[in-house]
């Protein structure tokens, strides 16, 4: 059971764990990151999903709880991971679960858009690790069924989603109520100054990580656009979807109603299609993901709800039926396909008055992508000038990006009718300005 993973001081059941999953050597971010974690100290990771970052925090945390296990029989709350989306967070829980598989360790899940009866009752058995989204989190801290002054262990990720969604203040509010002394692991794909704000707040003399944004995923990936009146798409994508042999497709729009409606248009082509977005109920969700994940599902219709962190092997294509006005979002859409190893494609259908938004991505990816059909509209002074948008003028550099516009998609979560987040609200304002929790801090 040779492994490069035997350098970075990680103990047996850890190695078996990866023996299991056959990982044969640490990806950067996990040779970086492990040992200095399991040295105690804080860090900050500039990195995406899609490099191994999930067990280049987890691992180390999950060695560091198993090394020390509490003396009293109950557990209380060690170590907590927060995540910006239910999808992420049940992925890192699965991760979780594989690689402490040989340690005794009780773990649970905590996202809103489900009931909360049994995140309660595990909460009440005990655990060491929470994984959460922020909402619900702060909801039952409210409630005072989860008690999180035990933490030792606190890992944020993706911070610079956390603050697209509007969910910064709800983090803040959590790092409140974590003791003062704890390990802090903070991750984010980019560093908008609210980002770095926050990073500076929570973290002691961290371990820089920079790991490259997008090369890997990037340059595994066959990139094409091409140029289609906006009243042509439908049709371009439909000829599209018979010419390419694909496996698994994920086709993104900007709009919920717009993934619903070329999801129900693909279904007429006899193809296997549903949507994935903020507007399903979780269950809806969670079905529709495992469905593709099975194969069930050959087009995936979907938000940029579905466009971080989500990890479903055998994507070989991604379309962009609509650009993303955010051009971080193209990296992360694109970064669906060509996982662990494998290789894909992605196709952008650009109407004119998406040019801007294709040169901001290629400026932030350094070269342009290779035309497959049509032309780019010639007139672009004049797109600019109509949609009041410039193209970038200087190149944007990925560790110091400029804050992200929330898109209609991004605010989707918040919006979410299953999350009870505007009933809570008044309930968690009257605790946390309550004296009694001010003390606590
Ligand atoms: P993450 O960035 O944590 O979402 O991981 C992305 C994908 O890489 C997941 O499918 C992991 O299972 C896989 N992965 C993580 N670490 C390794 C590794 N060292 N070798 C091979 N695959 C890995």
């Amino acid at each position: 059971m040779e492994s490069m993973f035997e350098g970075l001081q990680l103990k047996l059941p850890f190695l078996k764990a990866l023996n299991d999953e056959n990982y044969k050597n640490p990806t950067p971010i996990q040779k970086e990151c492990i040992p200095k974690a399991l040295n105690g100290s804080d860090i900050i990771g500039i990195a995406q999903t899609g490099t191994g970052k999930t067990a280049a925090f987890s691992i180390p945390i999950l060695q560091m709880l198993n090394a020390s296990q509490p003396a009293n029989k109950k557990r209380d709350t060690r170590a907590l991971i927060l995540a910006p989306t239910r999808e992420l967070a049940i992925q890192i829980g699965s991760s979780v679960r594989l690689y402490g598989k040989y340690i005794a360790f009780k773990h649970t899940l905590i996202y809103g858009g489900v009931g909360q009866k049994t995140q309660v009752e595990s909460l009440k058995r005990g655990v060491d690790l929470i994984i959460a989204t922020p909402g619900r989190l702060l909801d039952l801290i409210s409630q005072g069924v989860c008690k999180l002054d035990k933490v030792e262990y606190f890992v944020l990720d993706e911070a610079d989603r956390m603050l697209d969604m509007g969910f910064i203040n709800d983090v803040k509010k959590i790092v409140k109520v974590l003791p003062k002394q704890k390990q802090t692991l903070f991750f984010s794909a980019t560093m908008p100054l609210a980002v770095e704000n926050l990073a500076s707040k929570l973290l002691n003399y961290p371990e820089h990580i920079s790991i490259e944004p997008s090369s890997t995923p990037v340059q595994k990936i066959k990139q094409l656009v091409s140029f289609v009146r906006a009243e042509d798409k439908r049709k371009y994508l439909k000829n599209l979807l018979k010419e390419i042999k694909f496996n698994s497709v994920i086709i993104f729009t900007r709009t919920k109603h717009g993934a619903n409606r070329l999801s129900t248009e693909i279904k007429s082509l006899n193809i296997n299609s549903d949507a994935l977005h903020g507007n399903k109920s979780q269950a809806a969700r969670q079905r529709t993901l495992k469905d593709f994940k099975l194969g069930k599902i050959n087009v995936l219709v979907a938000t940029d709800i579905a466009a971080r962190g989500i990890d479903i092997e055998g994507v070989s294509h991604i379309i962009n039926f609509e650009l993303p006005n955010v051009p971080e979002d193209y990296i992360h859409r694109i970064g669906r396909t060509a996982r662990a190893g494998a290789s894909g494609t992605a196709i952008s259908i650009c109407a004119p008055n998406e040019q801007p938004f294709l040169e901001s991505i290629e400026k932030l990816m350094g070269f342009s992508i290779k035309v497959s059909d049509g032309k780019p509209s010639t007139n672009r002074e004049e797109i600019y000038k109509k949609n009041k948008k410039r193209p970038p003028k200087k190149s944007i550099n990925i560790n110091k990006t400029h804050s992200k516009t929330s898109s209609d998609i991004d605010a989707e979560e918040k919006r979410t009718p299953n999350n009870r987040r505007k009933s809570n609200k008044k309930k968690r304002k009257v605790f946390f300005k309550s004296t009694k929790f001010k003390a606590k801090k």
